[in-house]
Protein backbone atom coordinates (compact mmCIF):
# COMPACT_ATOMS: atom_id res chain seq x y z
CA UNK A 1 0.00 0.00 0.00
CA UNK A 2 1.82 3.25 -0.78
CA UNK A 3 1.93 6.17 2.03
CA UNK A 4 0.49 9.41 -0.03
CA UNK A 5 -1.81 9.60 -2.77
CA UNK A 6 -1.97 12.76 -4.40
CA UNK A 7 -5.56 13.86 -5.57
CA UNK A 8 -5.70 16.31 -8.86
CA UNK A 9 -8.80 17.53 -10.81
CA UNK A 10 -8.00 18.90 -14.25
CA UNK A 11 -10.47 20.60 -16.41
CA UNK A 12 -8.31 22.01 -19.51
CA UNK A 13 -5.05 22.16 -17.97
CA UNK A 14 -3.02 20.99 -21.40
CA UNK A 15 -1.13 23.94 -20.54
CA UNK A 16 0.35 23.76 -17.36
CA UNK A 17 -0.26 19.80 -16.66
CA UNK A 18 3.55 18.72 -17.87
CA UNK A 19 4.47 21.96 -15.38
CA UNK A 20 2.64 20.65 -12.42
CA UNK A 21 4.00 16.94 -13.01
CA UNK A 22 7.39 17.96 -12.98
CA UNK A 23 7.35 19.90 -10.02
CA UNK A 24 4.89 17.37 -8.35
CA UNK A 25 7.52 14.69 -8.56
CA UNK A 26 10.62 17.03 -7.82
CA UNK A 27 9.06 17.73 -4.59
CA UNK A 28 7.73 14.04 -3.89
CA UNK A 29 10.55 12.30 -4.54
CA UNK A 30 13.16 13.44 -1.59
CA UNK A 31 10.78 12.68 0.88
CA UNK A 32 11.36 8.97 -0.16
CA UNK A 33 7.72 8.12 0.62
CA UNK A 34 5.86 5.99 -1.92
CA UNK A 35 3.15 7.38 -3.39
CA UNK A 36 0.90 7.77 -6.27
CA UNK A 37 -0.77 10.55 -8.23
CA UNK A 38 -4.49 9.84 -9.15
CA UNK A 39 -5.56 12.95 -11.88
CA UNK A 40 -8.91 13.10 -12.49
CA UNK A 41 -9.54 14.55 -15.93
CA UNK A 42 -12.93 16.09 -15.77
CA UNK A 43 -14.28 15.87 -19.45
CA UNK A 44 -11.48 18.13 -20.71
CA UNK A 45 -12.07 19.00 -24.56
CA UNK A 46 -8.45 20.02 -24.88
CA UNK A 47 -5.25 17.39 -24.71
CA UNK A 48 -5.47 17.11 -21.05
CA UNK A 49 -6.72 12.82 -21.40
CA UNK A 50 -3.93 12.89 -24.05
CA UNK A 51 -1.08 13.91 -21.90
CA UNK A 52 -2.52 12.13 -19.06
CA UNK A 53 -2.87 8.52 -20.66
CA UNK A 54 0.87 9.32 -21.42
CA UNK A 55 2.04 10.03 -18.19
CA UNK A 56 0.41 6.68 -17.37
CA UNK A 57 2.20 5.22 -19.32
CA UNK A 58 5.76 6.29 -18.40
CA UNK A 59 5.45 6.39 -14.61
CA UNK A 60 2.83 3.37 -12.97
CA UNK A 61 2.85 6.03 -10.21
CA UNK A 62 0.04 7.95 -12.30
CA UNK A 63 -3.18 7.01 -12.35
CA UNK A 64 -5.81 8.77 -13.89
CA UNK A 65 -10.15 8.30 -13.96
CA UNK A 66 -11.55 10.23 -16.99
CA UNK A 67 -15.11 11.69 -17.09
CA UNK A 68 -17.49 11.14 -20.19
CA UNK A 69 -18.31 14.71 -20.09
CA UNK A 70 -17.49 17.98 -17.25
CA UNK A 71 -19.16 17.02 -14.09
CA UNK A 72 -17.52 19.39 -12.26
CA UNK A 73 -14.78 19.57 -9.52
CA UNK A 74 -16.34 18.60 -6.67
CA UNK A 75 -17.40 15.42 -8.56
CA UNK A 76 -13.89 15.03 -9.98
CA UNK A 77 -12.23 15.43 -6.05
CA UNK A 78 -14.81 12.52 -5.16
CA UNK A 79 -13.64 9.97 -8.00
CA UNK A 80 -10.07 11.10 -6.96
CA UNK A 81 -10.53 10.66 -3.54
CA UNK A 82 -12.21 7.36 -4.20
CA UNK A 83 -9.37 6.02 -6.53
CA UNK A 84 -6.81 6.54 -3.99
CA UNK A 85 -5.58 3.78 -2.19
CA UNK A 86 -3.10 5.57 0.46
CA UNK A 87 -2.73 6.12 4.11
CA UNK A 88 -2.69 10.21 3.20
CA UNK A 89 -4.73 11.78 0.99
CA UNK A 90 -3.72 15.37 -0.37
CA UNK A 91 -6.37 17.08 -2.79
CA UNK A 92 -4.01 19.72 -5.57
CA UNK A 93 -5.31 21.73 -8.00
CA UNK A 94 -3.27 21.23 -11.36
CA UNK A 95 -1.93 25.03 -12.27
CA UNK A 96 0.16 25.18 -9.17
CA UNK A 97 -1.65 27.33 -7.66
CA UNK A 98 -1.02 24.69 -4.70
CA UNK A 99 2.86 25.03 -4.50
CA UNK A 100 4.29 21.36 -4.55
CA UNK A 101 6.90 21.98 -2.14
CA UNK A 102 4.82 22.53 0.75
CA UNK A 103 3.87 19.13 1.03
CA UNK A 104 7.02 17.78 2.56
CA UNK A 105 5.46 20.28 5.61
CA UNK A 106 2.26 18.95 5.35
CA UNK A 107 3.18 15.12 5.66
CA UNK A 108 5.38 16.30 8.93
CA UNK A 109 2.08 18.10 10.19
CA UNK A 110 0.20 15.02 9.74
CA UNK A 111 2.76 12.95 11.85
CA UNK A 112 2.36 15.15 14.54
CA UNK A 113 -1.21 13.02 14.64
CA UNK A 114 -3.08 15.02 12.69
CA UNK A 115 -6.18 14.24 10.06
CA UNK A 116 -6.88 17.05 8.30
CA UNK A 117 -3.83 20.04 7.24
CA UNK A 118 -5.27 22.49 5.44
CA UNK A 119 -3.07 25.10 3.59
CA UNK A 120 -4.81 28.39 3.66
CA UNK A 121 -4.06 31.02 0.89
CA UNK A 122 -3.45 34.66 1.98
CA UNK A 123 -4.99 36.96 -0.77
CA UNK A 124 -2.56 39.01 -2.30
CA UNK A 125 -2.25 39.65 -5.83
CA UNK A 126 -6.03 38.85 -6.08
CA UNK A 127 -8.23 41.59 -7.31
CA UNK A 128 -9.29 44.33 -4.50
CA UNK A 129 -13.26 43.86 -5.74
CA UNK A 130 -12.51 39.95 -5.73
CA UNK A 131 -11.20 39.74 -2.51
CA UNK A 132 -13.78 42.33 -0.77
CA UNK A 133 -16.68 40.13 -2.12
CA UNK A 134 -15.25 36.76 -0.76
CA UNK A 135 -14.46 38.47 2.59
CA UNK A 136 -18.27 39.52 3.00
CA UNK A 137 -19.10 35.69 1.71
CA UNK A 138 -17.28 34.15 4.37
CA UNK A 139 -18.86 36.90 6.88
CA UNK A 140 -22.11 35.97 5.79
CA UNK A 141 -21.31 31.87 5.41
CA UNK A 142 -20.08 31.82 9.06
CA UNK A 143 -22.91 33.57 10.63
CA UNK A 144 -25.75 31.43 8.60
CA UNK A 145 -24.04 28.09 8.65
CA UNK A 146 -24.19 25.36 11.09
CA UNK A 147 -20.29 24.53 9.74
CA UNK A 148 -17.30 26.66 9.83
CA UNK A 149 -15.98 28.21 6.60
CA UNK A 150 -12.50 29.49 6.83
CA UNK A 151 -11.70 32.38 4.02
CA UNK A 152 -9.09 31.07 2.10
CA UNK A 153 -8.98 27.49 3.33
CA UNK A 154 -9.64 26.01 -0.50
CA UNK A 155 -9.40 22.43 -1.38
CA UNK A 156 -5.58 22.09 -0.99
CA UNK A 157 -5.71 20.09 2.41
CA UNK A 158 -4.46 16.22 3.31
CA UNK A 159 -6.76 13.74 4.71
CA UNK A 160 -5.41 11.16 6.67
CA UNK A 161 -6.94 7.46 5.67
CA UNK A 162 -10.01 7.76 8.58
CA UNK A 163 -11.11 11.30 7.68
CA UNK A 164 -11.30 10.25 3.76
CA UNK A 165 -13.38 7.60 4.45
CA UNK A 166 -15.56 9.26 6.71
CA UNK A 167 -15.71 11.69 3.60
CA UNK A 168 -16.45 8.91 1.01
CA UNK A 169 -19.32 7.88 3.24
CA UNK A 170 -21.37 10.91 2.75
CA UNK A 171 -23.88 9.79 0.25
CA UNK A 172 -25.08 13.80 -0.52
CA UNK A 173 -25.54 14.17 -4.40
CA UNK A 174 -25.09 18.25 -3.82
CA UNK A 175 -21.22 18.17 -2.81
CA UNK A 176 -19.79 21.07 -0.87
CA UNK A 177 -17.03 20.01 0.16
CA UNK A 178 -15.81 22.87 2.09
CA UNK A 179 -18.64 22.08 4.37
CA UNK A 180 -17.99 18.44 4.18
CA UNK A 181 -14.11 18.84 5.24
CA UNK A 182 -15.54 20.87 8.38
CA UNK A 183 -18.61 18.53 9.44
CA UNK A 184 -16.14 15.41 9.45
CA UNK A 185 -14.46 16.86 12.26
CA UNK A 186 -10.88 15.30 13.14
CA UNK A 187 -8.14 17.49 14.61
CA UNK A 188 -6.91 19.96 11.65
CA UNK A 189 -4.45 22.35 11.54
CA UNK A 190 -3.74 24.88 9.10
CA UNK A 191 -0.97 27.09 8.30
CA UNK A 192 -0.27 29.99 5.37
CA UNK A 193 0.93 30.29 2.34
CA UNK A 194 1.31 33.18 -0.08
CA UNK A 195 -1.07 33.54 -2.86
CA UNK A 196 0.16 32.52 -6.16
CA UNK A 197 -1.02 33.17 -9.60
CA UNK A 198 -2.21 30.31 -11.85
CA UNK A 199 0.78 29.28 -13.93
CA UNK A 200 -0.74 29.33 -16.96
CA UNK A 201 -4.23 28.51 -18.98
CA UNK A 202 -7.26 30.22 -17.51
CA UNK A 203 -9.63 30.04 -14.16
CA UNK A 204 -13.17 28.07 -14.96
CA UNK A 205 -14.28 29.98 -11.95
CA UNK A 206 -15.97 32.78 -14.03
CA UNK A 207 -17.90 35.52 -12.12
CA UNK A 208 -21.43 33.72 -12.50
CA UNK A 209 -19.89 30.02 -11.37
CA UNK A 210 -18.64 31.62 -8.67
CA UNK A 211 -21.77 33.12 -7.49
CA UNK A 212 -23.74 29.84 -8.07
CA UNK A 213 -20.90 27.90 -6.68
CA UNK A 214 -21.73 30.41 -3.44
CA UNK A 215 -25.50 30.01 -3.23
CA UNK A 216 -25.19 26.10 -3.22
CA UNK A 217 -22.70 26.78 -0.39
CA UNK A 218 -24.88 28.77 1.62
CA UNK A 219 -28.13 26.26 1.24
CA UNK A 220 -26.31 23.09 0.75
CA UNK A 221 -25.11 22.75 4.66
CA UNK A 222 -28.42 24.26 6.84
CA UNK A 223 -31.87 25.18 6.91
CA UNK A 224 -31.15 28.59 8.26
CA UNK A 225 -32.27 30.57 4.88
CA UNK A 226 -35.84 28.72 5.33
CA UNK A 227 -36.05 29.96 9.18
CA UNK A 228 -35.01 33.66 8.30
CA UNK A 229 -38.00 33.50 5.97
CA UNK A 230 -39.99 32.87 8.54
CA UNK A 231 -38.80 35.34 11.00
CA UNK A 232 -39.49 37.71 8.33
CA UNK A 233 -42.76 36.53 7.98
CA UNK A 234 -43.52 36.92 11.25
CA UNK A 235 -41.87 40.78 11.61
CA UNK A 236 -43.60 41.62 9.20
CA UNK A 237 -47.08 40.50 9.89
CA UNK A 238 -46.60 41.57 13.99
CA UNK A 239 -45.53 44.73 11.91
CA UNK A 240 -48.97 44.79 10.23
CA UNK A 241 -50.58 43.91 13.49
CA UNK A 242 -49.68 47.14 15.07
CA UNK A 243 -50.28 49.27 12.01
CA UNK A 244 -53.83 47.80 11.94
CA UNK A 245 -54.58 48.78 15.30
CA UNK A 246 -52.82 52.42 15.03
CA UNK A 247 -55.72 52.61 12.26
CA UNK A 248 -58.15 51.30 14.36
CA UNK A 249 -57.11 53.94 17.14
CA UNK A 250 -56.93 56.71 14.46
CA UNK A 251 -60.37 55.98 13.43
CA UNK A 252 -62.03 55.78 16.60
CA UNK A 253 -60.75 59.22 17.77
CA UNK A 254 -60.64 60.90 14.48
CA UNK A 255 -63.21 59.38 12.52
CA UNK A 256 -62.67 57.87 9.20
CA UNK A 257 -59.24 58.92 7.49
CA UNK A 258 -59.03 59.18 3.87
CA UNK A 259 -57.54 56.40 2.47
CA UNK A 260 -54.12 56.37 1.45
CA UNK A 261 -52.94 54.46 -1.62
CA UNK A 262 -49.00 54.69 -1.16
CA UNK A 263 -49.28 52.66 1.89
CA UNK A 264 -51.14 50.02 0.61
CA UNK A 265 -49.28 49.52 -2.65
CA UNK A 266 -45.97 49.80 -0.36
CA UNK A 267 -47.51 47.02 1.71
CA UNK A 268 -48.21 44.84 -1.22
CA UNK A 269 -44.87 45.46 -3.08
CA UNK A 270 -43.11 45.03 -0.57
CA UNK A 271 -45.01 41.94 0.63
CA UNK A 272 -45.13 40.23 -2.62
CA UNK A 273 -41.36 40.51 -2.69
CA UNK A 274 -40.95 38.53 0.52
CA UNK A 275 -43.46 35.92 -0.73
CA UNK A 276 -41.57 35.45 -4.13
CA UNK A 277 -37.99 35.71 -2.50
CA UNK A 278 -39.00 32.77 0.33
CA UNK A 279 -40.90 30.85 -2.78
CA UNK A 280 -37.06 30.64 -4.18
CA UNK A 281 -35.34 29.78 -0.91
CA UNK A 282 -38.41 27.20 -0.62
CA UNK A 283 -37.61 25.85 -4.77
CA UNK A 284 -34.09 25.31 -4.06
CA UNK A 285 -34.59 23.16 -1.09
CA UNK A 286 -37.56 21.39 -3.37
CA UNK A 287 -34.95 21.28 -6.23
CA UNK A 288 -32.40 19.71 -3.87
CA UNK A 289 -34.56 17.31 -2.59
CA UNK A 290 -35.32 16.43 -5.99
CA UNK A 291 -31.72 15.62 -7.37
CA UNK A 292 -30.88 13.63 -4.17
CA UNK A 293 -34.46 12.01 -4.42
CA UNK A 294 -32.72 10.61 -8.09
CA UNK A 295 -30.03 9.26 -6.97
CA UNK A 296 -27.88 9.57 -9.56
CA UNK A 297 -24.01 8.71 -9.47
CA UNK A 298 -22.06 11.95 -9.06
CA UNK A 299 -19.97 11.23 -12.55
CA UNK A 300 -19.89 9.02 -15.30
CA UNK A 301 -16.46 6.95 -15.58
CA UNK A 302 -15.20 6.63 -19.44
CA UNK A 303 -11.92 5.33 -19.17
CA UNK A 304 -8.81 5.06 -16.39
CA UNK A 305 -5.54 3.84 -16.77
CA UNK A 306 -6.45 0.24 -16.58
CA UNK A 307 -9.38 0.58 -18.98
CA UNK A 308 -8.04 2.64 -21.38
CA UNK A 309 -6.89 -0.28 -23.59
CA UNK A 310 -10.11 -1.86 -23.55
CA UNK A 311 -12.18 1.38 -24.37
CA UNK A 312 -10.53 2.97 -27.08
CA UNK A 313 -11.15 6.60 -27.29
CA UNK A 314 -13.18 7.35 -30.90
CA UNK A 315 -10.44 9.16 -32.65
CA UNK A 316 -8.42 5.58 -31.91
CA UNK A 317 -11.09 3.30 -33.73
CA UNK A 318 -11.43 6.02 -36.00
CA UNK A 319 -7.37 6.23 -37.08
CA UNK A 320 -7.71 2.03 -36.81
CA UNK A 321 -10.21 2.43 -39.80
CA UNK A 322 -13.68 1.55 -38.31
CA UNK A 323 -16.82 4.41 -37.76
CA UNK A 324 -17.51 3.65 -33.91
CA UNK A 325 -18.92 0.53 -31.56
CA UNK A 326 -22.38 0.31 -33.85
CA UNK A 327 -20.67 -0.13 -36.86
N1 LIG B 1 -11.56 22.05 -12.20
C1 LIG B 1 -12.24 20.86 -12.47
N2 LIG B 1 -13.49 20.93 -13.00
C2 LIG B 1 -14.12 22.11 -13.25
C3 LIG B 1 -13.43 23.31 -12.94
C4 LIG B 1 -12.16 23.24 -12.40
O1 LIG B 1 -11.71 19.77 -12.27
O2 LIG B 1 -15.25 22.09 -13.73
C5 LIG B 1 -10.19 21.97 -11.62
C6 LIG B 1 -9.15 22.75 -12.43
O3 LIG B 1 -8.61 21.95 -13.45
C7 LIG B 1 -8.12 23.07 -11.38
C8 LIG B 1 -8.97 23.23 -10.11
O4 LIG B 1 -10.20 22.59 -10.37
O5 LIG B 1 -7.20 22.00 -11.18
C9 LIG B 1 -9.17 24.68 -9.76
O6 LIG B 1 -9.74 25.36 -10.84
P1 LIG B 1 -9.34 26.85 -11.21
O7 LIG B 1 -7.87 27.03 -11.12
O8 LIG B 1 -9.98 27.15 -12.53
O9 LIG B 1 -10.06 27.66 -10.05
P2 LIG B 1 -9.49 28.90 -9.23
O10 LIG B 1 -8.11 28.55 -8.79
O11 LIG B 1 -9.51 30.04 -10.19
O12 LIG B 1 -10.44 29.05 -8.10
MG1 LIG C 1 -6.65 27.97 -9.89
Amino acid sequence: MVHLSVVVPCFNEAEVIDAFHSALIAALEPTRETFEICYVDDGSSDRTLMRLRQLAAEDCRVRFTSFSRNFGKESAMLAGLRASGGDVAVLMDADLQHPPELLPRMLEMHRHGYDQVVAQRDRSGEGALRSALSRLYYRLVRRCMDVEVVDGAGDFRLLSRRAVDCVLSLPETNRFSKGIFSWIGFDSVSFTYRNVERAAGESKWGGRRLLNYGIDGLLSFNSRPLRLAIHTGLCLFLSALGYALWIIANVMLDGVDTPGYTTLLTAIVALSGIQLATLGVIGEYVGRIYHEAKRRPHYVVSETERSGAFFPSRSALKTAGRTGPTA
